[in-house]
């Protein structure tokens, strides 16, 4: 089995809240008013925030889990 999680580039990020308004599952937040931050607990890894973010700051990691 595996598992998608979302890692953000802190110093990359504007802050600008496009990958926020896109989530579908609203499961990110834009901690302090300095990056995007994400819960995941609600993310599902659909990639959408990546493809939205303008300065290419998030990354989708595939991990690879026990059964
Ligand atoms: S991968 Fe999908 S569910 Fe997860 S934070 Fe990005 S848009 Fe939201
Ligand atoms: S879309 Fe990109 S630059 Fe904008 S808040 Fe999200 S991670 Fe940061």
């Amino acid at each position: 089995m595996s598992k998608r999680f979302v890692r953000v580039n802190k110093n990359l990020c504007a802050s600008c809240g496009a990958c926020s308004k896109e989530c579908p599952r609203n499961a990110i937040n834009i901690f302090r008013g300095c990056y995007a931050a994400v819960d995941e607990k609600l993310c599902v890894g659909c990639g959408l925030c990546a493809r939205t973010c303008p300065a290419g700051c998030i990354e989708i990691i595939l991990v690879e889990e026990d059964s």
